[in-house]
C-alpha cells in the first residue's frame, strides 16, 4: 500500500504491511521457515533462506524504514547486533567521534572489543560543546556517533548542527535514536545517514523482546549493510519480528502517554523537597531545552533521571521502597522502571568517566510507563518518605 501520505499515527498501523496473498491474513503471519522452495535452481519467489530474507522480518523492516523516513530498513537480534553491524562498514584504523554520554554496553563494544578486533579508534567528546566536537575531527574519521536524548544525562545534541559539520568530508553520521523513536524526532530528516535502534525499548515497547534495528537514507549504506547482515548473521526471528510489529502498532498512542506522564513527575520531582537536580529536556530548565523543543517536536520522552539528597543507602532503600516503578534495567516498556546507573546500566563504563559524566550514586533513572500519573506520583511519594 502507499504510505506516502499518510500520517505518522496512520503509518504505524499500515506502512509496509501487505495482505497476505495466499490466505488474505490482515496481520503479516509468522512465516516460521529457515528455507524456500526453488522452482528452478536459482528460480524463487523472493525469498531463499531465511538469514537472508524472511516476509515476517521484512514486514517489519518496511515498516521502519517508513517510519524513519529512510530507503532501507535490517532488523536484528539485539540493539547490539545492529551496532556492532554499523561499525563493520570501517576498516582497521579508522577514526570514530562519539559523544562522551553513551549507552555503558556501546561504550563496551567501542572501547573494550571493537578497538582490537577491529582496530578502530574512539574519541569521546560533548557533542554539546561543537567547538570541541570540530576539534575531534581527524582526517581518519570515518564516523560520528551519537544518542541524543543521551542515557542517563539527557543531554540534548543538536543533530542537524553536527550532520552540517561533517556533511562534506565523507564522513558517516549515525544517530542511535532509541529514546526518542521516530515519533518524536528523525535523525535522517536532519542529515543523518543511519539511525539505529535498541527496539526492544520504546518501539517494541512490552519488555518481551530483545532485537535491534538500522536504517538509512543511502542505497550503498543499506546494501552494505545488508551484506554484512546476511555475512554475521545476527537476524532478528520471525517470531520476534512479529512482536515488535504488533507493538509499534500502538507506538503513537503510547508515546504520547509516555511523554504526558513524564512531564507530571518532572514537575512533581522540581517540587519534591528530596530531589537535587532533575536532568529531563521538557523542563525549561534543562540547558538544551531549546534544542529539544525544536529537535523534538515538543514531544520530550519517557525517561528522566534526577539527583535525590541521600546517601547510598537511603537510596538504595529508595529503589526498593517503589511498587509501580519495577527496579529494572531497560526501558521504555508499558510499565516504569527505575534504575541506578551507576551500579546497574551505567557499571560498565570505567569509574573515570562517570565520575566526569557526573554519574554519581545519587542519580536515579526512570522510564515513566502509561499507567495512570497520580498512582506513579502516590508510589514515589510513599518511597521518599523511606529516606530519613
Ligand atoms: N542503545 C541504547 C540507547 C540503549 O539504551 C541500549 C540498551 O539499553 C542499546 C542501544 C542496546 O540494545 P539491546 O539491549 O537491545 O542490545
Amino acid at each position: 500500500m502507499t504510505t506516502k501520505k499518510i500520517n505518522f499515527s496512520s503509518m504505524v498501523i499500515h506502512a509496509g504491511q501487505e495482505i497476505e496473498v495466499a490466505t488474505g491474513a490482515v496481520i503479516p503471519p509468522i512465516y516460521a521457515t529457515s528455507t524456500f522452495a526453488q522452482q528452478k535452481p536459482g528460480e524463487h519467489l523472493g525469498y531463499e533462506y531465511s538469514r537472508s530474507k524472511n516476509p515476517t522480518r521484512l514486514a517489519l523492516e518496511k515498516m521502519m524504514a517508513a517510519l524513519e523516513e529512510g530507503v532501507g530498513a535490517l532488523a536484528f537480534a539485539s540493539g547490539m547486533a545492529a551496532i556492532a553491524a554499523v561499525l563493520d562498514l570501517l576498516e582497521p584504523g579508522d577514526h570514530i567521534v562519539v559523544n562522551e554520554d553513551i549507552y555503558g554496553g556501546t561504550w563496551r563494544l567501542f572501547e573494550k572489543l571493537k578497538k582490537y578486533s577491529s582496530g578502530l579508534n574512539f574519541t569521546y567528546v560533548d557533542m554539546c560543546d561543537l567547538t570541541q566536537f570540530e576539534q575531534a575531527l581527524t582526517s581518519k574519521t570515518k564516523m560520528v556517533w551519537l544518542e541524543t536524548p543521551s542515557n542517563p544525562m539527557m543531554r540534548i545534541i543538536d543533530i542537524e548542527a553536527i550532520t552540517s559539520l561533517v556533511r562534506s568530508r565523507d564522513i558517516i553520521s549515525v544517530v542511535d535514536n532509541t529514546f526518542a523513536t521516530p515519533y518524536i524526532q528523525k535523525p535522517l530528516n536532519l542529515g543523518a545517514d543511519i539511525v539505529v535502534h535498541s527496539v526492544t525499548k520504546f518501539l517494541n515497547g512490552h519488555s518481551d523482546v530483545i532485537g535491534g534495528m538500522v536504517i538509512s537514507k543511502a542505497k550503498d549504506l543499506c546494501d552494505k549493510l545488508a551484506f554484512i547482515q546476511n555475512s554475521v548473521g545476527a537476524i532478528l526471528g520471525p517470531f520476534d519480528s512479529f512482536l515488535v510489529l504488533r507493538g509499534i502498532k500502538t507506538l503513537a498512542l503510547r508515546m504520547q502517554k509516555h511523554c504526558e506522564n513524564t512531564k507530571i513527575i518532572a514537575d512533581y520531582l522540581s517540587q519534591h523537597p528530596k530531589v537535587k537536580t532533575i536532568l529531563y529536556p521538557g523542563l525549561q530548565t534543562h540547558p538544551q531545552h531549546e534544542i529539544a523543543a525544536k529537535q523534538m517536536q515538543n514531544r520530550f520522552g519517557g525517561v528522566l533521571s534526577f539527583c535525590i539528597d541521600a546517601d547510598l543507602s537511603g537510596i538504595k532503600k529508595f529503589l526498593q521502597e517503589t511498587k509501580l516503578f519495577t527496579l529494572a534495567e531497560s526501558l521504555g516498556g508499558v510499565e516504569s522502571l527505575i534504575e541506578h546507573p551507576n551500579i546497574m546500566t551505567h557499571a560498565s563504563l570505567e569509574k573515570s568517566h562517570r565520575d566526569k559524566l557526573g554519574i554519581t550514586d545519587s542519580l536515579v533513572r526512570i522510564s515513566v510507563g502509561i499507567e495512570d500519573a497520580n498512582d506513579l506520583i502516590s508510589d514515589l511519594d510513599a518511597a521518599f518518605k523511606v529516606i530519613t
